[in-house]
């Protein structure tokens, strides 16, 4: 089962839309059993999939705080990717678990337990980060291995990710085994000569590591949520499932070679 976490701490940066949007690929294309977990009280990949975020019976904070089962949390989407959704019973949680021991580990050990009863059968799971690193970030990072992180290719896109490959390092004191899968640009419009120069920018600082694929600004990906689909229940001809079904093929060629990334995550973020 290969864990993915989705994660930048800027805000409005495409995290969402490429958790949901690969995920939906995973399963369209791929034809994968994947699983979307929700770690943001805004709950947006929740809905972003068709769930009624509000008339959730379990949520990821009952699984994060009281340990509720991470099966029973469980619900199938229309789209064909269950979720683990969130609303605004996650927004308290790093109060609540501040006394908690194990708290960078929750998410963990629930998928661990889950998986061991045999109440888990994924090929994927892809996890929804909220724009900080909170707690919750904290134990997505200590459930994957690989992170994906999506850039908007805008002037202050780098001084964010120095925060966030800060943390990385620092975690991998509690997960040994965490890498950057890859840097995505997201919300790329080409006609913008600033988001091109960041964009080369972006290569020549982390080279390999970023996926050559580019997702483009694009107005289908930006409306598929309100109707509850992905891009390819929405609309899989358009530039952005077209830009999603290569990111998947690029993602999942990576997993075939993770030692690379790994190599180059001390050199491209020695800064
Ligand atoms: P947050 O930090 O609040 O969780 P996020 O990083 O998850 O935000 P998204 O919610 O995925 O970002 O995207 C922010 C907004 O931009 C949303 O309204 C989304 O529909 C839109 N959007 C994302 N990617 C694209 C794209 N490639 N083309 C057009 N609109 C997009
Ligand atoms: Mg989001």
């Amino acid at each position: 089962m290969e864990i993915i976490a989705i994660a930048n701490q800027k805000g409005g940066v495409g995290k969402t839309t490429t958790a949901v949007n690969l995920a939906a690929a995973l399963h369209y294309i791929a034809h994968k059993k994947v699983l979307l977990i929700d770690l943001d009280a805004q709950g947006n990949a929740t809905t972003g999939v068709g769930v009624d975020k509000n008339a959730l019976t379990y949520t990821a904070a009952d699984v994060l705080i009281d340990d509720v089962s991470l099966a029973k949390a469980i619900t199938p989407s229309s789209s064909g990717i269950d979720v683990v959704g969130a609303n605004r019973d996650l927004a308290g949680i790093d109060m609540a678990l501040a006394e908690v021991e194990d708290a960078p580990f929750l998410l963990k050990n629930a998928i661990k337990k889950a998986t061991t009863k045999g109440k888990m059968d994924y090929d994927f799971v892809v996890i929804d980060c909220a724009p900080s690193l909170s707690i919750l970030t904290v134990n997505a990072f200590c459930a994957t291995k690989g992170v994906i992180i999506p850039m908007q290719c805008e002037y202050y896109a780098l001084e964010g990710v120095v925060d966030l490959i800060d943390t990385i390092k620092k975690l991998s004191e509690l997960n040994p085994d965490l890498y950057v899968r890859g840097v995505v640009r997201t919300l790329f419009d080409g006609r913008n000569t600033l988001a091109q120069d960041v964009s080369d920018e972006l290569e020549k600082h982390f080279g390999n590591l970023m996926y050559q694929t580019i997702i483009p600004r694009n107005v289908r990906l930006a409306e598929a949520p309100s109707f509850g689909q992905s891009i390819f229940g929405y609309e899989k001809s358009s530039k952005g499932a077209r830009a999603y079904h290569q990111l998947m093929n690029e993602v999942l060629n990576r997993i075939d070679e993770p030692s690379q990334s790994q190599a180059q995550i001390s050199t491209a973020f020695a800064w």
